[in-house]
């Protein structure tokens, strides 16, 4: 049995260990290392012919290895459930020394464009997975455009005519659909289904040559038009549609089916594992059809890739259907593919979600095969789990009053005096640091840390009511002026001389409660989004529910808040953590140096559990 090797320098993971998250039950574990340990890959070598794009960069196969791919269509961008699959194909490659490829599956000219290709791109990297392996300086790419096999696609569909295994079919998609019949009805051949060879690869060239408008006629699978499965009632091939593509521009007006052509593209590539979700089970048959015809006919060597299916990831609270998310953009319901309540990856990444974070959530949730709805919380989970032992810690006040301590000047002699108060960077790592800031005779709090008459169990201010002021002195309350409206202008107290924290006299006065605040003196303004999720129903389209309707409304407020001077060099895309607050992130679109703008990412405990 193969077990990760730390120094296998020919895979494509680097040097980056597998995170420690619990590795979760994972049924293709199974498979693979049965794989591994019956050499299951010994006269494994590239097929196609040379020139193919699989001859070029794919690297020297080793029989050992194991080969994934995460196969993209470059027509969205990638969001959480992506991710599922990505860490699961780059994951699986780093832990059985194998190597995984990225495919853009771009088949389809209409829906496919360069700006998706470089986002996708970016985003896997983001995540951390590589799609080079080898030392640096003589790495391999492993990245492969489906668009370089046109070629191969179009003699292996030549082929197929040829051994009377395709045919093309000039029904018209209304009859097409009609003879294909249902669960309950077999479907009916084509009046074009046994004309000869000679004359279905005619037809076929002249497809290709442009002769015949778009939608004329399609080439297809010769099986069996009863067959159980309807996907192997005879499926389509190849179809004429004159679209400019993103990468072979306009040589060509026929474009393979994605059925047709994802299984080749792994052959090629010589793909032992390929992953898919569940919704493609039934298309396995077709995909082993087709590739021992093709292996039969000498245009692929064996052994053949295999298919396996995994349940899909889905998260409470979220869509992910491209369409679904388009249509949150395009309608101006969120500010753009990363805003930050999206479950885009750019989203995820600008709301302040590390890439460990996401790695270890998808990890921890395991492969099976039933498609699972986990909690959003979830992710906020495995956010904390990684912030906690490293963001810093900082002070901010989201919903400010000014606190006025009336015997200042008596207790420190001049109203100018600031007294220098410091905490540590983070509790528990010293080497991060400490953070200076400054108490003075007024400063900022938060407005619900008052309370004239106090409720039951309320530790804060109140009239008559001492608290500690975090990091600097004990206070205690003797009221509040309001403003014309009658609400609370400023809250009073006086400062208790001699309690600072951490000289000997802090302990002399117990208090029950402690508060956060920042000095009037060298606070820093900032205005932070505090999100919350997108919708206020679990399963937003459950039912057929049209999703716009349960929106959260309240899925994005933002506030003039005041924060700790340290956070005034904070760089854009830095996380920390504000006491009592939540983890927070340096928006990396808005924010500057001197003028912060903040995202939560989330509290510091699951706010919707109750
Ligand atoms: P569509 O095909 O509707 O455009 P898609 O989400 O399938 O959308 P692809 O670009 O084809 O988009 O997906 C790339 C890979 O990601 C596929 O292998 C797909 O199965 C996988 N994938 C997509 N969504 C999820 C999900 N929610 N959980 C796990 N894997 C997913
Ligand atoms: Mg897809």
């Amino acid at each position: 049995m193969s077990q990760p090797t730390s120094s296998a320098p020919a895979t494509n993971h680097g040097s980056a260990a597998a995170d420690d998250a619990v590795k979760q039950h994972n049924f293709l574990r199974n498979i693979i290392e049965r794989d591994l340990a019956q050499g299951f890959g010994a006269e494994r070598h590239f097929a196609g012919t040379p020139g193919d794009a699989a001859h070029h960069g794919a690297g020297p196969l080793d029989p050992a290895r194991i080969r994934t791919r995460f196969p993209p269509e470059p027509n969205g961008y990638l969001h959480i459930g992506h991710a599922k699959s990505i860490c699961l194909n780059f994951g699986l490659a780093r832990d059985y020394g194998g190597i995984c490829h990225l495919r853009f599956d771009d088949t389809n000219p209409e829906k496919e464009e360069q700006e998706y290709v470089d986002a996708i791109k970016e985003m896997v990297s983001w995540l951390g997975w590589k799609w080079e392996s080898g030392q640096e300086g003589q790495a391999v790419s492993h990245l492969f455009f489906a668009s370089d096999y046109f070629d191969f696609m179009y003699r292996a569909a030549e082929y197929l005519i040829e051994a009377g295994l395709a045919y093309v079919d000039e029904q018209t998609p209304d009859e097409m659909r009609a003879n294909r019949g249902d669960f309950a009805t077999p479907g009916t051949n084509s009046p074009y289904r046994d004309r000869s060879p000679a004359q279905h690869l005619s037809r076929f060239r002249e497809m290709r040559d442009g002769l015949h408008p778009d939608g004329a006629m399609v080439l297809r699978a010769k099986i069996d038009m009863a067959a159980a499965n309807i996907n192997m009632r005879d499926p389509a091939l190849y179809r004429i549609r004159r679209a400019t593509h993103h990468n072979t521009g306009d040589r060509w007006c026929i474009y393979p089916m994605y059925t047709f052509a994802h299984p080749i593209e792994d052959a090629l590539e010589c793909i032992t594992h390929s992953i898919c979700t569940l919704e493609f089970e039934d298309q396995r048959p077709f995909y082993d059809w087709l590739l021992s015809h093709l292996a039969d006919g000498g245009l692929l060597a064996r052994p053949l890739p295999h298919q396996y299916e995994f349940g899909r990831l889905n998260l409470s609270y979220v869509v992910t259907s491209k369409r679904k998310l388009r249509q949150l953009v395009d309608e101006g319901h969120v500010s753009g593919w990363d805003d930050p309540r999206m479950p885009t990856l750019v989203g995820m990444r600008r709301r302040g979600y590390t890439p460990e974070s996401i790695r270890n959530m998808v990890e921890a949730t395991g492969v099976t095969k039933s498609n699972a709805w986990l909690d959003y919380s979830v992710l906020d989970i495995a956010l904390r789990a990684d912030l906690e032992g490293k963001a810093a810690r900082a002070m901010a006040v989201l919903d400010p009053v000014k606190l006025k301590l009336t015997n200042w000047t008596e207790v420190f002699g001049s109203a100018a005096h600031l007294e220098a108060c410091q905490a540590p960077a983070h509790p528990h790592v010293p080497e991060m640091g400490v953070r200076q800031f400054q108490l003075g005779p007024e400063l900022w709090i938060e407005r619900d840390d008052f309370q004239e008459v106090a409720s039951k169990g309320y530790f804060r201010l109140f009239p008559g009511n001492k608290v500690r002021l975090k990091y600097g002195y004990v206070i205690e309350c003797t009221g509040c002026e309001k403003d014309a409206q009658g609400q609370v202008s400023s809250v009073l107290a006086q400062v208790v001389p001699d309690t600072k924290s951490g000289t000997p006299g802090a302990d002399a006065v117990k208090v029950k409660g402690v508060i956060t605040w920042v000095g009037a003196s060298d606070a820093v303004a900032a205005e932070v989004r505090l999100y919350d999720r997108l919708f206020t129903e679990a399963q937003p389209d459950l039912g057929g529910r049209d999703f716009l309707e349960v929106i959260n409304p309240a899925s994005k407020r933002v506030v003039q808040a005041y924060l700790e001077p340290s956070l005034a060099a904070a760089q854009a895309d830095q996380k920390f953590q504000i006491e009592r607050h939540g983890y927070f992130v340096a928006d990396r679109e808005d924010h500057r140096v001197g003028q912060p703008v903040l995202n939560k990412i989330t509290g510091l405990k699951d706010s919707w559990a109750k």
